[in-house]
This record gives structure tokens, sequence and C-alpha cells, in this order.
């Protein structure tokens, strides 16, 4: 065995091999219901509450499909631009694991309900991976079982360990890649971007919470080398418990890293499934990996086969959203934005506010300019998502409007925007009741600027001689006797005017 920390340099491995990536993603559905039985399908909850004699897997209890779970996987199958079975079966996969209390987990074999499709991921930079699906298909999730007294939480020095059968049973979908080839260097920046990718997709389409960090999302990642000159893929290994976007990209880099240096040194990478480490961004070995023969698959007997109707499916093809990538190409064109605008965006969580500012009347400049600048920062500071906070698109839309016909500046309406989000009202009313208005009366701010020429005379003559530039001293005056409620650009028009510069 070669030691662990036994690690290539980064640029030595894609100068020796290609990598080639294997994406598994299961994703746990929200229907109210478990797979096959009518437990309710919530995260979490006093052990064992959600349970009963089907999902438990008593003698006697027989599974009927939950039709729900199937829409959905239709639905997921129809957004990877699947081919969708007419006709297929589940099937048990056997195995004994005290999670499993059936001692078998009703999936799906050789006749997935969706299949052949693909997926076009966005990098970072906008360049465009396609990544080929090789099958989604349904499933049952297990328990949860829970090791006490060891220090590591695993199985090995636990004292005992508790099972909790809540999420046995939780209708999953598993969806499988095709091997992704020609990523080179960009291959844990591509692991990462599809499952991003995937989770827009699944949020949009509504059928999960796709959280990761409860394990409503969840990503196995297959990694296998090939010398430059191989015919053949290498032998893989694939890393369970990657819990984050981030850690799908450490841990497909991680291993790069690790099976070049056993290949280098005259090693064999061991077919495995390995744990991926948060701490310290590691992969350790798991169990050398059944085959499909282990798993004695059969078709299984106790529900009938799901047979979609055409006119179904054409159906829910009908209720499809708008696909994440196709929104933001039409986002990018509509409004003109740079790859790093739209990222910048998207990453800001606010796309949907800053689009319905946008239905609202707003300029998308200025849209995104207050969603993405001034109300991620109060978000930011009253510590709540963006989306939380107490205020509407059609509210921020009509702000931009008084700014734009001039009845506020940038620095009343962010007053406003604050008066909105203290409860004080719609933004008229704020504007109201604070006083916000911009003194527009030509003879209210006349007044203030011959106080203010008055008041420093020889910046007056300054300008009267030519130095227009010497202005900006005034209008600061002017701006500070109104408290910032005028329009500093009339302000200036009527500094020059009454010095004769106008
Ligand atoms: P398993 O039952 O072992 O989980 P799956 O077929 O469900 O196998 O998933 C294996 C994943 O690994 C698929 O995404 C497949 O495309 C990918 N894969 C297959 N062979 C290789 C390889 N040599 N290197 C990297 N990925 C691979
Ligand atoms: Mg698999
Ligand atoms: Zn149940």
């Amino acid at each position: 065995m070669t030691a662990v920390a036994d690690l290539m340099d980064y640029d030595e491995v894609l100068e020796r091999f290609d990598p080639v990536l294997g994406l598994e993603v299961h994703v746990e559905l929200n229907t109210n219901t478990k797979m096959f039985c009518g437990c309710a399908n919530l995260f979490g909850g006093e052990p064992n509450t959600h349970v009963c004699p089907t999902c438990l897997g008593l003698p006697g209890s027989l599974p009927v499909v939950n039709g729900k779970a199937v829409e959905s996987a239709i639905r997921i199958g129809l957004a990877l631009n699947c081919e969708i079975a007419p006709w297929c079966r589940f099937a048990r996969k056997n195995y004994f694991y005290p999670d499993m209390p059936k001692n078998f987990q009703t999936s799906q074999y050789d006749e997935p309900i969706a299949f052949n499709g693909y997926l076009d991921v966005t990098l970072d930079d906008g360049e465009v991976v396609r990544v080929e699906i090789e099958r989604a298909h349904m499933e049952e999730d297990t328990g949860k079982s829970l090791h006490v007294g060891g220090a590591t939480g695993r199985i090995h020095g636990a004292e005992h360990s508790l099972l909790d059968y809540n999420r046995a049973g939780v209708p999953l979908i598993e969806i499988v890649t095709k091997p992704i080839t020609g990523t080179g260097a960009r291959a844990p920046e591509v692991a990462r971007a599809y499952v991003s990718a995937l989770r827009d997709l699944l949020l949009a389409l509504g059928v999960s919470d796709v959280r990761m960090d409860q394990g409503s999302l969840r990503c196995d990642a297959n990694v296998s080398l090939m010398t430059k000159d191989a015919t053949e893929f290498g032998t893989r290994t694939e890393t369970k418990n990657v819990n984050s976007l981030r850690s799908v990209e450490r841990a497909v880099r991680y291993e790069m890293t690790r099976q070049a240096a056993v290949l280098a040194d005259g090693g064999k990478v061991t077919q495995e499934t390995r744990h991926f480490q948060e701490a310290d961004g590691t992969t350790s070995p798991g169990r050398t990996k059944e085959t499909a023969e282990d798993y004695r698959y059969f078709p299984e007997p106790d529900l009938v086969p799901i047979a979609p109707p055409a006119e179904w499916v054409g159906q829910l093809r009908g209720t499809l959203p708008e696909m994440p990538a196709a929104r933001r190409q039409r986002i990018q064109t509509e409004w003109g934005l740079t790859a790093e605008e739209l990222r910048d965006l998207f990453n800001s969580g606010a796309v949907d506010r800053v689009e319905a500012t946008v239905a609202a009347g707003a300029k998308p400049g200025d849209a995104r300019g207050w969603w993405i600048n001034f109300l991620a920062q109060e978000a930011n500071s009253r510590e709540v998502e963006l989306t939380a906070l107490p205020i509407t698109p059609g509210q921020v839309a009509r702000v931009i409007e008084l700014v734009s016909t001039g009845e506020l500046t940038n620095k009343l309406a962010r007053e406003v925007v604050k008066g909105v989000l203290a409860g004080e009202g719609e933004p008229d009313e704020v504007v109201e009741k604070r006083g916000l208005k911009v003194v527009s009366d030509d003879s209210a701010l006349l007044a203030a600027v011959d106080e203010a020429l008055a008041a420093q005379p020889d910046i007056a003559d300054k300008i009267r001689g030519g130095k227009v530039q010497a202005a900006g001293a005034i209008v600061g005056s002017v701006m500070k006797a109104t408290k910032g409620q005028a329009d500093a650009k009339r302000v200036r028009e009527l500094i020059l005017e009454r010095v004769g510069q106008g």
C-alpha cells in the first residue's frame, strides 16, 4: 500500500494523465409522503416517529408506488433531456445493512425511468461543458445509523449504534453521468459546476429542497486517471460523503493527485469507495466496491411496472420551467451583461428579485445595483437572506423611479429604502413622513445659493473670474444647508447663473 500522504504535484498530474470523472447524485424528493408508504416525508423529527410496517420492512407489509414521486422523476428526466422509458420496473438490490430494514433496497437496475440525456454546465469564465447523463432512476433512501462512544463517529471503536428509520423509504432519484472525459485541468471545476447546475435545475423544478448540508442532495465522485497513450479508462475510486460544492471540487482534485502518485510509483489504484474528510480535504479508503452480482438484483415482485402514458409525459413536459442555463443566457443577452456581471448577479441570490424589479418598470442596471449593493449590505448587517428583507421588488422599482424623475437623489433614496425596511410604509409615504423630497423649488435653492456665495466671497470671485471648478465648494455648502435634499446638478447651474458664468 502507498502511504496516504503521497501526492503528485497538480501540474505534473496533468502532464502525465487525463482525468475521467463520473458523478452520481442522489436527490431526495420533497413529496408529502414516502416512496412506498403513507409516512410523512420530513427531515429530522424524533427518531422512529415517521415509520410504519412497510418502511420498517415488516413481514406481510406491501409497498405502493408514490405517484407524485414518479411524476417528479419524469420531470427531472425531461429537464435533463433524457428519454423516458414507456415501461420500466423496480428491482431489489440485496444487501444487509442495519439501516436497511428489509435487507434490500427497492431501486431500479437495468430499466431506469429516464436515460440518455445531458446537462449543459457553464463554468466560471463562461465556457459551456456538456455533461452526458447515463440515467436517472428511482429508489428509496435508507435509515440513519448513529454510532455512539467512538472517537470518529464511525462504527469502528463505537460502543453501540442507534438506528433511526425516519429516512427509510424517502423517495430518491439517482442521477448518473456517463464518464466525463477531456476536461483536463478543469476536471475539479467541472465536477463542482455540474453539481451546482444540477442543484439549480432541481430547485427550478421544485422537486427537492436540495440541501447538501442536510443530505437532500448528495454526490459521489468517481475519479480515474488515464495515461496519455491509454485507450481504456483506468480504475476508478468513488468518493462518498461529499456534502458541499466546494468539497466536490476538493475531493476530485485530491483523488487526481493521490492516484497519480500511486500510478507513478508503479502501483495500482484499488477500485473502492473512499470517504472525504472536510477537515483536511483528504480521502480515506472505505470498502472495496461490490459488483452488480453481489447485489443479486431481480425485478421487484411486489410492485407493478411503471408505464407512464405518452400523453402524461407530454403534459409533464409542459410543466417544465425555464431552465437555469437558458435563463442565464436570456438574462445575459437581454441586459447586456459580461460573464463576470452575470456570475455576480447569480451568486448574489437576488436574480428573482432583480427580475421582478425590472418587470415592475426599473432599468436592469438600476435594479441590479440596488439589490446586489445596498440591499445586500442591509441583508448582511441584519444577518438575513436577501430575499427575507421586508421590501418588495415593486417598492424598489418605485424608489428607482423617484430617482430617475429627479424627485429623490441617490442619498435620499437610500433613506427612503431604510424607511421602507423599518416598516414605515410605501416609498411615497416614507418620503412624505420623513420629508425627503428633493428641494426642487428654485427660489428656495437660490436663497441657499446666495447665502453660500455671500459666506465665501473669495470663492465666489474665483468662479466669477472663470474658475468654474471652484463651484464645487459652493455646491457642497448648499447641499449641507438643504440637508442633502437638493439636486446637486441644479444647484451648480444656479450658482453659475448667479455669478454670470451660466
Ligand atoms: P456504481 O454502481 O459503482 O455506483 P454507477 O454506474 O452507478 O456505478 O456509477 C459509476 C459512475 O462512474 C458513472 O457516472 C460512470 O459514468 C462513472 N465511471 C465509470 N467508469 C469510470 C472510470 N473508469 N473512471 C471514472 N468514472 C467512471
Ligand atoms: Mg451508483
Ligand atoms: Zn412508512
